[in-house]
């Protein structure tokens, strides 16, 4: 089944994940990004067993383990910095197989960017609009038309290519808070691990990178449309006034905080959709099921879409029938995790004192990472693997 013709349309962790997924299947690829170059923004990211499996079939999980960090052993604090409960990273890689690696955003798409051919990189290239006509998908961008046996919108919670091919699909909801990524410079005195803080509608937690940086993320319950107003001094400033008096080591983390590197985003997520899949469309990543961040799963969902999408489309000539399958594998539990997601998000950012202590109490009884150890799918999050052909077959003929 060579010679068929795939269009990514976004070049974010999603959508390079998958042209190198298909790549690797023999498609011939070509990836539509709107920004000037492949890149990502200046934060941290989780990437956890199950993501770390994806990238083993991907050929790349070693290099992507060789840039992150793995000495990140975790757990969550209360506002007055005494541990509820402490994650041990040993213990994931010996249940698991791989340990939780933070790597810099960059790193990872570098990677992602350097396994694929440079001639199918289409920088600078915003697609306008994707149609499906008498069975062919034809994607129109700026330089023209490029016709596609099958195309993947991995253009992120905006996703154009989701507002065209699925109208009555409803738009991402806002969470209720906002939060804030900044990566550190290097820091005075080594040290290793992190942590989250959870206080009383806000929340702030750190973890090592490479080089004796840290990366660090803090939320505050606010009122949508915050983010983006004022430039880069006083949205440090608000980080600075909100939590620079929050324990050890956060002033310390915050002071090593270039004023330049604090991004700020509201957190949205997509309510559930009734298909990932449109004739000869698909949407992946955060363009399928962008859920908030609490369980730092977003990519590592999106890296798994891309390796069961070619694992799907490779079983059958008939993509239409693969991108069922793909459908069927991937919906059921990107949006378990992302009602999962959201219920923890919401309790962290509780603000009544009586709530505030019942859950840190509860977090105290729950074993470290329950959400993550369970399973989404019918598949434990943390030990999925990517589908085999008996999965396959299974979710191409549903009925039998
Ligand atoms: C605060 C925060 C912390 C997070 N932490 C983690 C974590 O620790 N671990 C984890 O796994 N996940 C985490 N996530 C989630 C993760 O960032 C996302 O799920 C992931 O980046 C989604 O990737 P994507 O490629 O689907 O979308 P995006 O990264 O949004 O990429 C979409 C791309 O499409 C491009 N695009 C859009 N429209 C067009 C167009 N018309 N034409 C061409 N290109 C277009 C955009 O420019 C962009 O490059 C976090 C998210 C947030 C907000």
């Amino acid at each position: 089944m060579t010679g068929r013709k795939v269009v990514v349309v976004g070049g974010g962790i999603g959508g390079l994940a998958s042209a190198v997924a298909l790549h690797r299947r023999g498609w011939d690829v070509e990836v539509f990004e709107r920004a000037p170059a492949f890149t990502e923004v200046g934060a941290g990211l989780s990437l956890w067993p199950n993501a770390l499996r994806a990238l083993v079939a991907l050929g790349l999980a070693d290099r992507v383990r060789a840039l992150g960090e793995t000495d990140t052993a975790n757990g969550v604090r209360d506002r007055a910095g005494r541990w509820l409960t402490r994650a041990d990273n040993d213990e994931l890689r010996r249940r698991y197989g791989w340990p939780l690696v933070v790597v810099h955003r960059a790193d990872l798409v570098r990677v992602l960017v350097e396994a694929l051919p440079s001639g199918s990189l289409r920088p600078a290239s915003p697609v306008l609009a994707v149609r499906q006509d008498s069975g062919q998908a034809v994607v129109v961008h700026g330089a023209g038309q490029s016709p596609a046996d099958l195309v993947v919108g991995a253009d992120g919670i905006h996703s154009g290519v989701r507002l065209g091919s699925w109208p009555g699909a409803a738009p991402p909801r806002y969470a209720g808070y906002t939060a804030w990524r900044m990566v550190t410079d290097p820091l005075p005195e080594a040290r290793s691990g992190g942590a989250v803080t959870w206080g009383r509608g806000e929340r702030f937690g750190y973890t090592s990178l490479p080089a004796g940086r840290a990366y660090c993320f803090a939320t505050a319950t606010t009122q949508a449309g915050g983010a983006g107003k004022g430039d880069a001094a006083s949205t440090h400033a608000d980080v600075l006034d909100r939590f620079g008096n929050w324990p050890d080591p956060i002033p310390a983390l915050l002071a090593a905080v270039p004023a330049s590197a604090v991004l700020r985003h509201d957190m949205y997520d997509l309510p559930p959709l009734s298909t990932y899949v449109n004739g000869r469309v698909a949407l992946v990543g955060d363009a399928a099921h962008a859920m908030t961040p609490n369980l730092g799963q977003g990519a590592c969902q999106a890296l798994e879409d891309a390796v069961t999408l070619a694992g799907c489309t490779a079983a059958t000539a008939d993509v239409r029938a693969g991108l069922s399958a793909y459908d069927r594998l991937r919906r059921p539990r990107t949006q378990t995790l992302a009602r999962r997601s959201a219920r923890l998000g919401a309790a962290g950012q509780w603000s009544w004192p009586p709530a505030v202590l019942l859950r840190d109490l509860a977090i105290r009884l729950i074993p470290d990472a329950a959400p993550l150890h369970a399973r989404a799918g019918g598949v434990s999050v943390l030990g999925w693997t990517p589908p085999d052909a008996v999965d396959i077959t299974a979710a191409l003929e549903p009925g039998r």
